[in-house]
């Protein structure tokens, strides 16, 4: 009865969609339907007859749905399909609702949401392609992400696993997974240059240190653990022979050692390598020849808007998504890679379906883009303050932008005829999308005039490109500074990095360096020693719980050196795990870690442990600053303030939970000493607090050197200000 119900107000939903909202009906047919019978999934199933594959990841889901949709479809297959990648249960729910019957069901699914799905679905195949840090205001820590993979795979015991097993995520499921498993991987060194940040450099069993014996990106590579020999699953599909240059890529694909077929795309991107092999993998699982792959491979023609080419406005346009660093990272490349002159446009929004917090910004290594030649770079979406902050300590003046037509306008005025790269995070990317799309129309139809009118926009442009003052020091400093030099130290950036809070030393450095002063950044790994007597400035990012606890472990040599240095007036910053390692203990659900007991607190874990997070946006009012102070919480601890320190801000915005979600205050101050549970990275829309550190370690070395006390010059900080007063508006709080 239920499920008859349910697929009568699906079809309704369906059918009101398109007739009367003109709209796809991707999600809220299954919803609609799924409230009134909750097994509708498994109920809807039968509707397929011979297979079902989920595709499960953070990068590259949609594409492999599609690619592996197509091949069964090149094969003659009917499919029922989540195409354009609404990835909850109501997606799945909708794509069989209105599949009536099909052959085979191929769905993408949210890596939170496998846990919902699988039960019902009972899949043959489930498609894990890598874990990246991605939307962290829901996920939390990747950990997490796993644990629900595993719960997932554990609740459906006929499916076999086909996993990427260059990531040590991946990996680490498969090893604990009672489910049938088929790895694949790239079994040579692709000789990509490596980005700063990588998600799991410590073994996932012991917390060793991993050996690489290559990385492609990211944490993917071929790995082991020195100590208790964790490691990379030899694969049973491997990529081999790999060549990516400007045609594409190519690679033979092997199953245990034997070729299955050589493969030639046009796509971009390294990381695609694994899109297309984890492609070739599955449609083998499913018994397809491969000339049906390379086939439906060569065929492939996204218009989802990953990888979508367009001409506009007499320019090669290049749409796709990217919404983590990881996937940026990648896209960099492809814009730095391709020839002539050429402008990018980023577009990042904070909608729920992108995460609310953008700090992943500055995991991204953007300063690759300032040294390429002739470029110029746009930031747009909701966050575009935030962005063009990003870019501006990477070095890169980048102009506001408003969506795809005013950056041809725009892009044309800079360079008439550049390629355009509009890179643009989820909810971000439909907008730009249909933008695209209507100048693509109007070219067919308007050919002539529209090239005409181009020529006019480069005729008429008055404006520059960029922030003319952003980068200079307005009053000139260098003049009240002579000699002056900074050693900023940063304390296992290798491990306390999952927040973009490494952002905060380049904020500092950039600073100072704009004043003329000398900086030298220290990047200390873990177990290395640290002359505390050199720093001028130390910094502790916050981290995922397993890299906190073996950071803090680490440091218990150095506690007493750290200790001295903060008591000396030592400037320290420290964020959120960082601020929790400070104290004499830190809980770990019920795992008491000593601290290093250099500030007066606590932290405890709430009920529900590391699930349990205070999350959001979060402004403050500080005695370091005039403005409110901004930024971004994301914490499972619970920390309490003893007497022997001062709280770093008292709450203002009405919603922020801070410390411990109870006494309306944020992180903590202990003499020159600053700790928060901000993120954001901090430094980088409260360039007061910037200076204050600053200015406290000019002012140390001056007493040392029984000089005057330095002043610091002001900086055009019109930037960081205007992305200071976006989240103020934001959260109702009146900005300075
Ligand atoms: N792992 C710590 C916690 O959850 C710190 C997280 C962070 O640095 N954002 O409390």
């Amino acid at each position: 009865m239920k499920f008859e119900l349910a697929k009568a107000v699906g079809a309704a939903a369906t059918w009101a969609l398109a007739k009367v909202a003109h709209r796809p009906a991707a999600n809220f047919p299954g919803k609609a339907g799924l409230v009134v019978d909750p097994d509708l999934i498994a109920h809807l199933k039968p509707r397929v007859s011979e297979g079902t594959i989920v595709v499960v990841g953070t990068n590259g889901k949609t594409t492999v749905t599609n690619l592996l949709a197509d091949v069964l479809e090149a094969y003659g297959k009917t499919v029922a399909c989540n195409r354009t990648g609404a990835n909850l249960d109501s997606g799945v729910a909708s794509a069989l609702l209105h599949a009536r019957t099909a052959d085979w069901g191929v769905f993408e699914s949210d890596e939170l949401w496998l846990a919902k799905i699988m039960p019902q679905l009972q899949p043959d195949f489930v498609i894990l392609l890598n874990l990246f840090r991605d939307q962290l205001d829901r996920a939390g820590e990747i950990d997490h992400v796993q644990q629900r993979i595993a719960e997932a795979l554990a609740s459906s015991p006929g499916t076999v696993l086909v996993y990427n097993a260059d990531d040590p995520f991946c990996q680490a499921i498969a090893d604990h997974s009672a489910n049938k498993c088929k790895p694949f991987g790239i079994s040579e060194d692709l000789g990509l240059l490596q980005n700063k940040v990588a998600d799991s450099g410590l073994c996932q069993a012991c917390d060793a240190e991993l050996d690489y014996a290559w990385h492609q990106y990211g944490q993917l590579g071929s790995y082991r653990c020195p100590r208790c020999g964790f490691a990379r699953t030899e694969p049973m599909y491997r990529a081999r022979g790999v060549r990516i240059d400007r045609q594409g890529i190519s690679f033979g694909v092997l199953r245990h050692g034997t070729t299955v077929g050589h493969l030639e795309s046009p796509l971009a991107g390294a990381y695609m390598t694994y899109n297309l092999l984890a492609t070739c993998a599955a449609a083998d699982c499913c018994n397809i020849p491969f000339e049906y792959v390379e086939r439906a491979i060569h065929a492939f023609a996204p218009d989802n808007g990953r990888l979508q080419a367009y001409h506009v406005g007499g320019h090669d346009v290049l749409l796709n998504l990217a919404k983590n660093p990881v996937g940026l990272n990648q896209n960099l490349r492809i814009v730095a890679d391709a020839p002539g002159p050429k402008a990018a446009a980023f577009f990042i929004n904070d909608k729920e379906a992108d995460g609310h917090d953008v700090s992943w910004l500055w995991d991204v290594d953007f300063e690759e883009l300032a040294t390429v030649d002739d470029l110029v770079v746009f930031a747009g979406g909701i966050r575009r303050n935030d962005l063009q902050v990003r870019l501006k300590y990477a070095g890169i003046d980048a102009e506001l932008v408003d969506g795809a037509r005013d950056l041809a306008r725009k892009a044309a005025c800079a360079k008439p005829d550049a390629g355009l790269f509009l890179i643009a995070n989820y909810t971000a990317l439909p907008d730009v999308k249909a933008e695209l799309d209507e100048m693509a129309r109007d070219e067919k139809a308007f050919e002539p005039k529209a090239s005409d009118a181009g020529h006019a926009a480069v005729r008429t442009c008055t404006h520059e490109v960029g922030i003319p003052t952003c980068n200079q020091v307005v009053s000139p400093a260098s003049q009240t500074l002579p000699h002056a030099k900074l050693t900023i130290v940063h304390l296992y950036p290798e491990l306390l990095n999952l927040y973009g809070d490494g952002g905060n030393v380049a904020v500092l450095a950039t600073r100072a360096h704009r004043r003329a002063i000398d900086v030298e950044v220290v990047r200390a790994t873990r177990g290395e020693p640290v002359d505390f007597s050199q720093a001028d400035i130390v910094f502790l990012g916050g981290g995922p719980d397993r890299e906190q606890r073996a950071a803090s472990r680490s440091l218990l040599d150095q506690a007493t050196a750290l200790q001295d240095y903060v008591e000396g007036g030592g400037v320290l910053l420290a964020i959120c795990g960082g601020f929790q390692i400070l104290g004499r203990t830190w809980l770990l659900g019920n795992e008491t870690v000593p601290g290093l007991g250099i500030l007066d607190i606590e932290t405890k874990r709430a009920k529900g442990g590391s699930h349990n997070r205070l999350v959001g946006n979060v402004a403050l009012e500080s005695p370091l600053a005039k403005a409110p102070v901004v930024g971004y919480e994301n914490h499972a601890g619970r920390t309490f303030l003893g007497d022997g320190c001062e709280p770093f801000g008292r709450i203002i915005d009405g919603r922020g939970e801070g410390n411990n979600g109870r006494d309306g205050f944020d992180g903590a101050r202990y003499r020159n000493a600053v700790a928060t549970y901000l993120h954001g990275p901090l430094l980088a829309k409260n360039p007061e607090i910037a200076d204050w550190l600053i200015e406290k370690a000019l002012a140390r070395r001056a007493v040392e050197n029984g000089s005057p006390a330095p002043a610091l010059s002001a900086l055009d900080d019109r930037a960081e200000r205007a992305a200071n007063a976006f989240m103020c508006a934001k959260l109702g709080v009146r900005a300075r």
